[in-house]
């Protein structure tokens, strides 16, 4: 009984040192970002300063998630949350800055004029009326080079007021990721040489910055956020063929239905790109690549 205590004692006394999540916890920021590219954005300007915990996990949809009591617990301890303006933000940025009134929030994305959500390209534009343009604003932000150096600036901003001790750490590691981020720009640039203003078709528009930014142009299917109406369907199919658009883009956390059914209606195909993929800069490259293919 009492050997059995001991080793009940012993195991929580070795749990209560065990890193969370692989970190040695003692004495690091713990700092929250909504959305997994953003972990990344976090750690290249803090290197292991800080613990970076992710609140929408891999294969959840940021537009509609909530978090995890867990999490909830976590935010009690965080000193920062980086957040990016992604829709679930809107229901629970109150209720988490309320959860520890001490974090900072910081908005990464203060500073980039956002463009609205992409809606259905008409070729007559003139009917491009209320039912397309809600005023919902596109938030992702960090598909585009460009506009992740702005967010960049934002981090490295809170990190230093935060953690003053280590400004100078977090400035140089700046300063290499932006070189970093100036490089996959011009990278992404040539790839896609030659193909401004060609089109592509995506069941889910997450992609408008960085088709802003490559001089790509962005169809989307979804509209509003919800699955077309028949007509409208019918309208992007007719749309398709007659701009000869073969490929219909889709990403892992949305339904394909819709997209299977165009690109079968066009005699196309679907093919994935996920915008919240682990691996960002490589991903972008994979990315531009998939577009520099398909895009005649
Ligand atoms: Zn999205």
């Amino acid at each position: 009984m009492l050997r059995n205590l001991l080793k009940v004692f012993c195991l929580s006394l070795l749990m209560s040192f065990v890193p969370i999540s692989g970190v040695s916890a003692a004495d690091k920021t713990t700092v929250f970002v909504s959305i997994v590219p953003q972990k990344l954005f976090v750690e290249q300007i803090a290197k292991d300063l800080v613990d970076v915990q992710v609140m929408v996990e891999p294969g959840a949809n940021p537009h509609i998630y909530e978090p995890k009591p867990a999490q909830m617990a976590a935010i009690s301890k965080a000193k920062i949350y980086f957040a990016i303006g992604v829709t679930f933000e809107k229901a629970w940025l109150k209720k988490l800055a309320s959860a520890n009134p001490k974090m900072r929030i910081v908005h990464t994305e203060h500073g980039i004029q956002k463009m609205p959500m992409a809606a259905h390209h008409h070729d007559e534009g003139e009917d491009h009326d209320k039912e397309h343009h809600h005023g919902t604003l596109d938030p992702h932000v960090w598909l585009s080079p460009p506009l992740v150096m702005v967010q960049a600036r934002n981090i490295l901003t809170a990190l230093q007021e935060v953690d003053p001790a280590h400004h100078a750490d977090y400035e140089a590691n700046y300063k290499a990721f932006m070189t970093m981020l100036m490089d996959l720009d011009g990278e992404l640039r040539g790839i896609l040489t030659g193909k401004q203003g060609l089109q592509f078709i995506v069941f889910h528009p997450a992609w408008g910055y960085f088709a802003h930014a490559y001089g790509l142009k962005q169809v989307p299917i979804e509209i509003e956020g919800k699955e077309p109406k028949p007509a409208q369907l019918k309208e992007l199919i007719e749309y398709a063929r007659k701009h000869q658009i073969k490929v219909v883009f889709v990403q892992p956390q949305f339904s394909t239905k819709s997209a299977e059914q165009v690109a079968k209606e066009i005699g196309g195909q679907v093919a994935f790109v996920d915008p919240l993929a682990v691996n960002w800069a490589e991903n972008l490259r994979e990315v531009a690549t998939k577009f520099k293919a398909v895009l005649k």
